[in-house]
């Protein structure tokens, strides 16, 4: 390796290609991990602080002065400071004139102030260029060597070179810069880390909700009336069968979520005969989070795996199979196979089985890794095709295993039908509704919609 090379450049900060000095001001935990960063980029860093006594917790390399000092030796001056201590730059608004401020700052809430704590800063020092950068990395991720989660970098700011000059600096730490404009997007850039998770909060309540009710619909069901009625404890329903039962419910009704906002959007679509009007904000919204629901029922679908494959080693199915064998010993009578169940419980198993091979595979492809590798045709196909043909296999999946069931008056106990029987009523909405779509006299004229034909021009009078 030569010592040009860029590796070796970027630890010796006095070779030839050197950087402009940056000023932080702040010696707390993050001007301290980014001065540690840039020192290690090249850059030469020196510290505007309350402080000008160096702690041994700051870079060796690095120069501490006061804020005045500081801000004279560089273009570019990082605001590693929070917010409400911002007063004390009114008195360097003329050292700061034409300077770069970058405001780094989060807040403890979403909107927490009126005005953006960026465009504050512009307000407080008028003559400086204010760009918002870096708030989206951690110092702990600057000082382990950054995560992939946080190697982006959002920028922000009115003014272009400024901008350009603290992109420079974002690459050269190794991260990549997002431009998202003006320093009016700095708002949703300060609320980007306050997220928490926002696209799984309606499919985790949704999911426990429905958990929840088909709990106690169950309960009712398979404990509490067998109790009362036959004097039976089936109370260990609880830890296996009730949980089994749940899991495939839970995974058909929300992989039907997934599919049902789409025959919406269609019906809405061919009702209004334009696709250029907005779809009401709670069906918008539905879809944003359709792949959260379809990750969340991928979820169920493998507990529910997971909790078949131990049913033969329950203690109470191995009670039921060998006190049938011993009843049918002790009558000396053998039950001869009945074709046709066989073939009921063999094909149940085989749409099984082929509906979560399907499942999985929807899963995979939804991960970005894979997504980004395939082009929009592709990914519809995967999505729209296989994801309706999963529903399908997994719908005949439960409609075979219980079908027989849903006239016997034995299935319904105080008037409530088996909880399955429930989880078909969404699947079999969205599947019904599918099929009538597919005709061509809706079909022709949705496709033609969503080309950007309308029925009657939404502006005549
Ligand atoms: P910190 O450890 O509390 O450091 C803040 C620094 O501000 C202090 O060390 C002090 O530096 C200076 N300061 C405190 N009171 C002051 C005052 N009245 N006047 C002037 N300076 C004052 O906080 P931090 O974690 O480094 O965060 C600094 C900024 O970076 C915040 O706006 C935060 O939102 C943002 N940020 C932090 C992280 C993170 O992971 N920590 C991530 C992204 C963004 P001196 O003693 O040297 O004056």
């Amino acid at each position: 390796m030569t010592k040009n090379s860029s590796n070796i450049m970027a630890l010796a900060p006095n070779t030839s290609n050197k950087r402009e000095t940056v000023c932080i001001f702040g010696t707390g935990d993050f001007g301290r991990a980014l001065g540690h960063k840039m020192i290690q980029a090249g850059y030469p860093v020196v510290f505007g602080s309350r402080s000008t006594q160096i702690s041994s917790l700051i870079p060796k390399d690095a120069e501490v002065l006061s804020h005045a000092e500081a801000a004279q030796k560089a273009a570019i001056i990082i605001i590693a400071i929070q917010r409400e201590h911002y007063n004390f730059l009114t008195p360097l608004a003329e050292i700061l004139q034409g300077k770069v401020l970058v405001d780094v700052s989060n807040n403890l809430k979403i909107n927490q102030y009126p005005e953006s704590n960026a465009e504050y800063l512009a307000q407080l020092v008028p003559g400086a260029k204010v760009v918002k950068a870096f708030n989206t990395v951690s110092a702990w991720a600057l000082q382990s060597g950054t995560l992939d989660a946080s190697r982006q970098v959002f920028v922000c700011g009115d003014d272009m070179k400024a901008k350009q000059m603290v992109m420079d600096i974002v690459r050269a730490l190794g991260l990549t810069p997002l431009d998202q404009g003006s320093l009016l997007a700095a708002q949703e850039i300060e609320n980007y880390p306050l997220q928490l998770f926002p696209m799984w909060k309606f499919p985790v309540l949704l999911s426990l909700g429905l958990v929840a009710f088909f709990f106690f619909y169950c309960l009712i069901r398979d404990v509490i009336y067998p109790y009362v009625y036959e004097n039976k404890d089936f109370s260990f329903f609880i830890a296996i069968s009730i949980p089994n039962r749940i899991c495939p419910i839970l995974a058909l009704t929300l992989l039907a979520l997934v599919y049902l906002p789409g025959v919406l959007a269609a019906i809405i679509q061919l009702y209004r005969g334009t696709k250029y009007r907005r779809f009401p904000d709670w069906l918008d919204k539905w879809m944003l989070c359709r792949k959260q629901l379809g990750l969340v029922a991928l979820a169920f679908a493998s507990l529910h795996v997971l909790y078949t494959l131990v049913i033969p080693i329950r203690s109470f199915v191995r009670w039921r199979i060998s006190s049938h064998i011993v009843s049918q010993a002790l009558n000396n009578k053998t039950e001869p196979l009945d074709n046709t169940n066989a073939w009921l419980s063999d094909s149940y198993l085989a749409l099984g089985i082929l509906g979560f091979f399907l499942f999985v595979l929807l899963g995979i492809t939804s991960l970005p890794s894979v997504s980004n590798n395939v082009n929009w045709r592709e990914f519809r196909f995967v999505q729209s095709k296989l994801g309706y043909l999963t529903l399908i296999l997994c719908t005949a999946h439960t409609l075979v295993y219980g079908g027989k069931w849903f006239l016997s008056p034995s299935a319904y106990r105080w008037c409530l039908p088996s909880a399955y029987m429930l989880s078909l009523i969404v699947p079999c909405i969205v599947l019904v509704v599918k099929f009538v779509l597919v005709f061509p006299c809706l079909d022709k004229p949705l496709t033609r919609i969503r080309q950007g034909w309308e029925r009657k021009p939404q502006y005549s009078k």
